[in-house]
């Protein structure tokens, strides 16, 4: 589905990526692995349009897609629960919600709003209720229930786990299987290894932004992909 190749991306006269091959197949969980500042979030800038590729390719079903807008990439099926969920704290968990549906369709909206209900059932107790009021995990599960509204083939998470309690981090883990269950193929940010690797099917290792090896998580123990990445 999801190819990206030699990229080269960064801000200013740095770039932080230097020469990225990363590939996501339909139906996978895919990790992305690295140290602070190895340029995690940054790979997912790009291939939302919101930071320019410098150099490579990034294909979407074979077709370059670094010539479209953010929003355009969002109608093709690719969206982004961003890294510290940048919910609206002043607009109701619906309104968040619903700021995630590009089409207008009341229908349509409600069908999806249903789905992600199954999936977060805390997030329609506490439907008319401000986003900015909201534990950490129920805004983590808000940003992925707005990311859901887009309707997403692929879905990417940067760091779904942050400044989460491990019994929260385990619920969302386990929803995150759910929803790539359905059909949903996910590219996934973190820096707690050990949780990643627990549900992913493919993972690679960016080290120093600038290359990335994959791996078979199950094939290896942690403590070989903590040495891998931190070298
Ligand atoms: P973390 O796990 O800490 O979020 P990361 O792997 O996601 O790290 P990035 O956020 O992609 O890393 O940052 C990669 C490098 O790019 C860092 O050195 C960072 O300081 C730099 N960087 C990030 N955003 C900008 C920006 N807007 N302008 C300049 N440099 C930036």
């Amino acid at each position: 589905m999801l190819k990206l190749i030699h990229l080269r991306a960064g801000y200013g006269p740095i770039d932080v990526l230097k020469d990225i091959h990363l590939e996501v197949k339909q139906n996978e969980i895919v990790t992305l692995i690295g140290a602070n500042g190895a340029g995690k979030s940054t790979t997912l800038l790009t291939i939302t349009g919101m930071l320019p590729l410098r150099q490579g390719q990034i294909l979407w079903h074979d077709q370059p897609l670094d010539k479209l807008a953010s929003h355009e990439i969002v109608q093709h099926g690719i969206c982004l629960a961003p890294e510290g969920r940048h919910i609206f704290p002043r607009l109701t968990v619906e309104e968040n919600l619903l700021i995630g549906s590009y089409q207008k369709s009341k229908k349509r909206d409600a069908k999806k709003l249903e789905k992600i209900f199954n999936y977060f059932p805390l997030l329609k107790e506490r439907y008319h209720q401000l986003g900015g009021t909201l534990s950490g995990g129920e805004q983590q599960m808000l940003a992925i229930g707005r990311a859901l509204m887009g309707e997403p083939q692929l879905l990417m998470l940067d760091e779904p786990s942050l400044g989460l309690a491990p019994l929260i981090v385990e619920k969302i883990f386990q929803i995150i299987q759910e929803i790539n269950q359905a059909g949903v193929s996910v590219l996934l940010i973190e820096q707690n290894a050990n949780q990643a690797l627990k549900i992913a099917h493919r993972g690679y290792v960016l080290a120093n932004g600038q290359s990335l090896k994959w791996f078979w998580p199950r094939a290896l123990h942690c403590e070989e992909v903590r040495q891998a990445y931190l070298t």
